[in-house]
């Protein structure tokens, strides 16, 4: 009886799982209208169920991007390394830039674990390796996969919100630094300005080291900017959401 319980209960377990799972990606899917949310589940999810959790390379979510690809963006595309918070403080208040979490995909696995098991059909949201137990990390993979593509969307001036409170505002191994400046297309791709996020006491400013080994790892024909501006002027310019865009820094 007693190991039929607990068989029992094991199996419930993983149903609720990925259950729940299921629903928070359906729910979160809904609210980008014209999807088909279904389809875009069942893509999803064959890139890592029945798999070992460490072996889903980032082309394990090929067929995904393109059951939801992305919309090419002019202008308006934001990228951000360690400044995940106050970027999207700012963006959820004006309409002026969009970070991957705005997109769909972003959107509905933000903050979410998941991943599989060699013989299984469900998905697990607890008892997943962390980014930094393996390479091919069924959930590092996934936002390597959707950096690439969003920064393959990417066109005309784009922006990059990097922390000035902390001594390396760019590290060339962040994904940030490894997958979305390099595949910044320069055939479509005018400039990055960085905008470098200061508090009271700044640690780094834009004539920083780091900076200039962004510059370098820059493809060819795009050019470089870099801007300074206090949180508290990232703060101002979201309380007013008639601001021009382009018009705070
Ligand atoms: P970052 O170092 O601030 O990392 C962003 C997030 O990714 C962290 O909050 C953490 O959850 C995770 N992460 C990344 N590298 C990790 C590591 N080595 N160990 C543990 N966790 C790690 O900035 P980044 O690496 O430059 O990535 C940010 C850029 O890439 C953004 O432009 C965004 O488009 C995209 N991105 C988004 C997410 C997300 O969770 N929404 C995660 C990774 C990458």
């Amino acid at each position: 009886v007693i190991i039929v319980a607990v068989v029992l209960g094991v199996t419930l377990r993983k149903e609720t799982e990925t259950n729940q799972f299921q629903s928070v990606f359906l729910s979160r899917c809904e609210t980008f209208k014209g999807n088909n949310c279904q389809k875009i589940w069942e893509t999803f999810q064959q890139a890592y169920v029945n798999r070992d959790p460490c072996k889903v390379p980032m082309e394990a979510y090929d067929p995904l991007v393109t059951a939801a690809p992305f919309k090419p963006t002019c202008n308006r595309v934001m990228f951000w390394s360690k400044t995940k918070v106050v970027v999207h403080e700012f963006t959820e208040k004006t309409d002026c830039f969009v970070t991957l979490e705005d997109t769909l995909l972003g959107y509905v696995l933000d903050g979410l674990t998941w991943c599989g098991k060699e013989g299984s059909s469900e998905t697990f949201t607890t008892d997943c390796p962390v980014w930094t137990d393996c390479e091919n990390n069924t959930v590092s993979s996934f936002w390597k996969r959707v950096s690439a593509a969003y920064a393959d969307i990417a066109c005309g001036n784009v922006s990059a919100m990097l922390n000035g409170s902390i001594a390396v505002p760019f590290s060339p191994t962040s994904i940030f630094g490894s997958i979305e400046v390099k595949g910044l297309n320069a055939t479509r791709v005018n400039s990055l300005t960085v905008v470098l996020v200061t508090e009271e006491e700044n640690v780094t400013n834009c004539t920083d080291a780091s900076l200039k080994v962004l510059q370098k790892e820059l493809p060819a024909g795009i050019n470089y900017g870099c801007e300074e501006v206090p949180e508290s002027q990232l703060q101002e310019c979201g309380s007013d959401p008639q601001r021009p865009c382009g018009s705070c820094w």
